[in-house]
């Protein structure tokens, strides 16, 4: 069962606990307030002290997917004084250290015992709860590693209690390019699966439609309201400024220059070429538009950019921009 020996560390260590870590606040209400606004919730039960007092609970408390914004550790990465020291993702260390350097999360689940309330203190520990078998996933090799938080809420006289738990699982891995000598006989090598695995098609809706119609025409089309004039994109069923129906399109020129952008280098997922530059673009028409930049050696804020149309796969066709020549 253990693939490797180094492995066996990471056996021994399922089913350990760490230490707390702390909570940098007391449950308060202006955090609940924030947080609300923030995510758009207005549930009176957080918001509205007289209506809270008349509710079962007699006075405001948290919300409870709020759980684990009470013990995070703060803008600088510190806790509290009295926080443990161990670090419960000792085991992730140990599997980079052994060619496996990416992370990716790929489940959570939260589950409350009971509301919290204002005044209360919370700190949680976690327990290294399991790692899988060595797998291979459509992002590379590796492991689900799973561990478990428990939130407790600290008492002054008796007993701390817990107020609910949070399953949190990674998959740590390398990617398929690395994967070479632990390559099973019989799979597929990188390189060929590569070059079998094509580009996710676009869902595409009755509001969508104009605009993949429109590429495959070699014409990059922009939602227009009839109504208030505005472009939109991405373009949806009703209009984001005055809500009206009346939507057509225009064509734009193509020109733009570049809002934004990130260059995507891990993980490497195929079919993409790494590094893999993708582009917020300011069209002169005045909307923005997230798409691929291409022929770029170089990439800068501000840069005019112009439309390319690429087919992919046969028959998927893309907007991508390159640098304009002015
Ligand atoms: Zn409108």
């Amino acid at each position: 069962m253990a693939e490797y020996e180094w492995m066996k560390q990471v056996h021994d260590m399922v089913g350990r606990k760490t230490g707390a870590a702390y909570a940098w606040d007391r449950i308060n209400e202006a955090m609940i307030r924030q947080w609300c606004e923030v995510m758009g919730v207005d549930n009176p039960l957080y918001t509205d002290p007289e209506y809270a007092r008349q509710s079962e609970y007699g006075a405001i408390v948290a919300p409870p997917a709020m759980l684990q914004a009470w013990c995070l550790a703060g803008f600088r990465d510190e806790f509290p004084e009295g926080t443990s020291q161990d670090n419960p993702f000792e085991a992730l260390t140990i599997m980079e250290a052994h060619g496996y350097p990416s992370v990716v999360a790929v489940n959570s689940e939260m589950t409350f015992d009971r509301y919290v309330r204002v005044g209360e203190r919370l700190y949680y520990t976690t327990m290294f709860d399991s790692v899988s078998e060595e797998k291979t996933t459509g992002l590379g090799t590796g492991f689900f590693v799973t561990v478990i938080m428990y939130f407790y809420s600290q008492s002054e006289a008796g007993e701390d209690e817990k107020v609910g738990e949070l399953l949190f699982r990674v998959f740590k891995f390398k990617a398929p390019e690395q994967a070479g000598s632990s390559d099973k006989a019989g799979q597929d090598s990188s390189e060929d699966s590569q070059q079998t695995i094509k580009r996710t098609p676009p869902g595409i809706s009755d509001d969508t439609r104009f605009f993949w119609d429109g590429l495959k025409e070699g014409k990059l089309l922009i939602q227009h309201c009839k109504s208030c004039d505005k472009l939109q994109h991405p373009p949806g069923p009703v209009c984001s400024n005055c809500q009206s129906f009346d939507l057509d399109s225009v064509e734009s020129t193509g020109k733009g220059s570049l809002y934004s952008f990130v260059v995507m280098h891990y993980p490497e997922v195929p079919p993409f070429e790494y590094p893999n530059p993708i582009g917020l673009v300011e069209l002169d028409e005045g909307t923005r538009i997230i798409a691929g930049l291409v022929e770029c050696d170089h990439i800068e804020i501000g840069q005019p950019l112009e439309l390319v149309i690429n087919t992919f796969d046969g028959d998927l066709t893309l907007p991508q921009f390159r640098p304009a020549n002015s």
